[in-house]
């Protein structure tokens, strides 16, 4: 191996987020549209023999979302590469898609195809590829098995005519729209009271990221260090999840080492030693389930880390040289750590920023 990669070998971790989170409100996680109602997702669980069904909050959306959020942000911080990405067209060169993948079909600004009996084409060849993406997203299945909630909406027509505020007839609002250039059908709809049916679901979703194979130091032309992409988005992510409206989740607290604390873990690591504390999709109970999760949050290298914990809710472990190859955050400090990350403050994070 010549020394420039084993520089950068070294310089690569994997980050792990295991959460559970709960809607803020009812959400609609978008389905399909039965005629005038929109259906949520919900996923089919074995469970003693039989078949249940639980809300999902589905790994691909939460996705988009995530990839959203951080392609807005990039811009924002003057990030002259996101310029010409976007979803679902990636470019395939900006610091997203070499984090998030990339599925390029086309190469930006080449020449039309020449016919087959032309054969200068080396410099004007599509380019045809994919980056593969190393932020997954996992989880999502509710705890507790829901029935959907049909509720009744009404889209109610609201205009100042005349200067006056309130409820008109359809054909005073009518003619204003006229007046505004809206013909057809759109005078109709825009006009009348619309009502429509949305089912909602609310509960505890545990969710999980992995992240791998992360630089983390910051590339000289980039905005933001790769595991800062990556805590930036999770965290951003959660305000915004929901198809439509109400949107938001937030991170449900519960008890670990006897302490009420969020229930969030993140593992950043070259070698893969905490427990993973993820919940049986078949699991109903709720307090099994957040019990389950404090019980795995403390299990780190085989061995229940409880009485460090309980103090520091930072786990460290190192090598036979001495170099740390293991950390996790629990709870509280875990979604400070995940905050100060994202915006791109110190952390008290070993991995990330070794000693001199
Ligand atoms: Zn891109």
């Amino acid at each position: 191996m010549s020394k420039n990669n084993e520089d950068i070998s070294k310089d690569l971790v994997h980050m792990d987020i295991y959460a559970i989170v709960e809607s803020t409100q009812e959400l609609h996680f978008g389905n399909v549209k039965d005629l005038n109602i929109n259906r949520v997702e919900l996923i089919s669980v074995p469970k003693d023999g039989a078949i249940i069904q639980k809300p999902y909050m589905s790994p691909t959306k939460v996705r988009g979302v995530a990839r959203r959020a951080l392609l807005w942000e990039l811009a924002r911080l003057g990030d002259k590469k996101v310029m010409s990405c976007g979803i679902p067209a990636t470019c395939g060169v900006c610091d997203l898609c070499k984090l998030y993948g990339a599925l390029v079909t086309t190469q930006k600004g080449k020449k039309p195809k020449r016919s087959d009996t032309e054969t200068q084409e080396a410099e004007e060849t599509e380019t045809e590829g994919s980056v593969a993406s190393r932020v997954i997203q996992a989880g999502g299945v509710a705890i507790q098995e829901l029935s959907p909630a049909i509720k009744q909406r009404l889209s109610s027509p609201c205009y100042i005519i005349n200067g006056k505020i309130g409820q008109y007839d359809v054909e005073e609002i009518k003619k204003l729209l006229k007046e505004r250039g809206i013909k057809g059908d759109a005078l109709n709809r825009l006009s009348q009271p619309m009502p429509y049916e949305k089912e909602y679901v609310t509960g505890l979703f545990p969710i999980y990221w992995h992240a791998y194979y992360l630089e983390k130091v910051k590339g000289n032309d980039s905005k933001m260090s790769e595991p800062q992409m990556v805590a930036f988005s999770f965290i951003e992510t959660l305000k915004r999840i929901g198809a439509g409206h109400p949107k938001g989740a937030e991170i449900k607290e519960g008890k670990i080492s006897e302490k009420p604390q969020p229930l969030v873990v993140v593992d950043i690591y070259t070698r893969p030693l905490g427990k993973r504390p993820i919940i049986s999709i078949s699991e109903l109970d709720e307090k099994t389930a957040l019990e389950a999760f404090a019980k795995k949050a403390l299990i780190v290298n085989g061995t229940n880390t409880n009485d460090k914990a309980s103090k520091t809710n930072h786990i460290t472990i190192k090598d036979e040289g001495g170099f740390f190859v293991f950390e996790r955050f629990i709870g509280e400090n875990a979604e400070d750590f995940l905050r100060q990350l994202a915006g791109g403050l110190a952390t008290s994070s070993e991995m990330l920023t070794p000693k001199q």
